[in-house]
């Protein structure tokens, strides 16, 4: 008899893109997992720099109130419609836990489920799975947009929490503002918007906030991963009525963030219009790299995320394995519909231009 509940022996764990060794890094071109290219604020290594023996000994504040501080003066809400978090990643885990029910003896959780668009980021599958709940799949339409009835069918099969990412991953794709309000008014659950590409946008979802919009089903999520170029502090947030945020907040481990993450996270905050240059630039390539590709036959998704995905003429695992022999490492994802896809990040002009002479010398 194992010592594992069966849905965890059942489970298949999340692959994360290929993470060269430092060692094995240098030379390589990495655009396969969506990291800012350029580094971070010169105010966020400042801050880093300044944490001191003495912070260091003491536990770190609880629930990150500098941070949290900075987000809501940012986003123009209260304290108490922001929550800190271990990365993106920890507030969705948090946010399973909170809305979605263990499946019963009977296969079902009470209208507790979780409910997610296919393709999406595999992760959010799998933390249904850890915490042995539903998951319903609905399939995107080709153009990578929300279906019309995905509200009705999510609440047809139970879910308790629905997680929409958008810009989408890994198209790029950007639904409206109405589009997310429809969804969320139809829903029975919660809707958590994913925004861990807002940055690179040309708009976010914080109207749903709004007090007059009446929506107390909403979260955003937030991360300094990508736009921040802080993808190794781990430091993410949430968004969403208080209530919500109460809730989520009971669910965390009592010191999620540690000190550096909280001082790093909140000067990134304060000086976002430093980040805010290599979203431009980003934003730029993104559109010289798309042209680019369209040149050479590629079928590119308009994207409003630092990532493109493309449909090449010819086979793209064998583009994604030619490239890799030259160092230059994009994604490849061996599953339907991206099967004949590539998702490349947007990587400085030197690595776009390295990207292209590595396709163009196949
Ligand atoms: C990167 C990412 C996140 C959050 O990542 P963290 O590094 O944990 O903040 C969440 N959702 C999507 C779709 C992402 O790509």
């Amino acid at each position: 008899m194992p010592y594992e509940r069966d849905n965890i022996l059942r489970l298949r764990a999340y692959v994360p893109g290929e993470q060269p060794a430092p060692g094995q890094a240098a030379g390589l071109i990495k655009l396969n997992t969506n990291e800012n290219p350029y580094p971070p604020a010169p105010e966020v290594l400042k801050a880093i720099g300044l944490v001191d023996g003495e912070s260091l000994r003491r536990y770190p504040p609880p629930t990150a109130p500098a941070c949290r501080q900075a987000a809501a003066q940012l986003h123009g809400l209260s304290v108490d419609q922001v929550i800190f978090t271990n990365g993106g990643d920890e507030l969705l885990r948090l946010a399973v836990t909170v809305f979605c029910r263990p499946r019963d003896a009977d296969g079902t959780a009470g209208g507790g489920g979780l409910g997610v668009a296919h393709p999406g980021y595999s992760l959010y599958p799998i933390l249904g799975d850890i915490q042995d709940t539903p998951v319903t799949r609905v399939p995107l339409t080709p153009e990578f947009a929300l279906p019309n009835d995905f509200a009705d069918r999510l609440n047809a099969s139970g879910c308790g929490l629905a997680i929409v990412v958008n810009p989408h991953a890994p198209s790029g794709r950007l639904e409206t503002i109405g589009q997310l309000e429809g969804l969320a008014k139809r829903l029975q659950g919660v809707l958590l918007v994913d925004e861990a590409y807002v940055d690179f946008a040309a708009h976010d979802a914080l109207a749903l906030l709004e007090p007059d919009r009446g929506l107390n089903n909403v979260l955003l999520l937030r991360t300094l991963s990508k736009g921040y170029s802080l993808a190794g502090l781990r430091c993410g947030y949430g968004l969403g009525h208080p209530d919500l945020i109460a809730s989520l907040d009971k669910a965390r481990d009592s010191y999620n963030t540690n000190v550096i993450g909280q001082a790093a996270a909140t000067a990134a905050l304060r000086h976002r219009d430093q980040a805010a240059v290599t979203w431009q630039k980003v934003i730029q390539e993104r559109q010289r790299l798309s042209d680019e590709l369209r040149r050479r036959q590629y079928h590119v998704y308009a994207s409003q995320s630092n990532f493109l995905l493309v449909r090449p003429a010819s086979d793209a695992r064998t583009i994604y394995e030619s490239l890799k022999a030259q160092g230059i490492l994009v994604r490849y994802f061996d599953e339907d519909p991206l099967r004949d896809k590539l998702r490349i990040t947007i990587g400085t002009s030197q690595e776009n231009d390295c990207l292209l002479a590595g396709l163009d010398r196949l």
